[in-house]
């Protein structure tokens, strides 16, 4: 069985087309029978993703560290809640428990944690497909950054182009199954030439 897990909002968002993407997304997963991992909260668009899920019978795996637990955000009625100390070692426990990760909509959390997996990537300290459900061009401003900052020469193209994009879930996850890593030996000849290195 696939496992995604999806990073998205503790928030609901201003527009009702979020928390629609939120309702596509989770009826791909049902109708895909793919297991869900995400942050454990029962707000935001996050409540509307494991609800959906859970009203089908479908597996959820949420992973929230011990301070959010004691906020009384987890959600209780999830398939199992993994509880662990730290934001970094949640980060790491969706690393290691995932086959793929999709950002939707969100706030800094959400940005943290896609930009953890896109530098694991990078390193390679894994090799697993990351997307972004662009719904109603949300992340353009981000996607228009990340240009900016491969012509200013701190991003290679390759790595931002690997960054997977749309605004629909179908076309998303098909990209997501034809995923392939980025070599990292030329990008280290080339970044320790650029440091003066022979
Ligand atoms: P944000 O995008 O800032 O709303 O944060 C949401 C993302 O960060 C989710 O993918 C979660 O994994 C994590 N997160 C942030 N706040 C919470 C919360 N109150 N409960 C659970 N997870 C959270």
């Amino acid at each position: 069985m696939t496992t995604i897990c999806i990073f998205c909002g503790s928030s609901m968002g201003t527009h009702p087309v979020y928390q629609k993407a939120a309702k596509a997304v989770a009826d791909f997963f049902v109708k895909h029978n793919i297991r869900l991992v995400y942050g454990g909260a029962r707000v935001g668009l996050m409540k509307i993703l494991a609800d959906t899920l859970l009203e089908n019978n479908k597996e959820v795996i949420g992973i929230m560290p011990g301070l959010l637990v004691d906020k009384e955000v987890a959600h209780e009625g999830i398939t199992r809640l993994i509880q662990v100390d730290s934001m970094a070692q949640r980060k790491e426990k969706m690393v290691e428990m995932s086959d793929g990760f999709i950002a939707l909509p969100g706030g800094f959390g959400t940005f943290d944690e896609l930009s953890e997996v896109l530098i694991y990537n990078q390193l390679r300290i894994m090799d697993k497909p990351v997307g972004i459900l662009n719904t109603d061009g949300y992340f353009n401003a981000m996607l228009d950054f990340f240009d900016h900052s491969v012509r200013e020469g701190f991003v290679r193209a390759e790595h931002r182009d690997n960054l997977l994009v749309s605004e629909n879930i179908e076309e998303l996850f098909r990209m997501m199954q034809k995923y392939n890593p980025v070599s990292m030996g030329k990008w280290l000849e080339d970044i320790k030439t650029e440091a003066g290195e022979k």
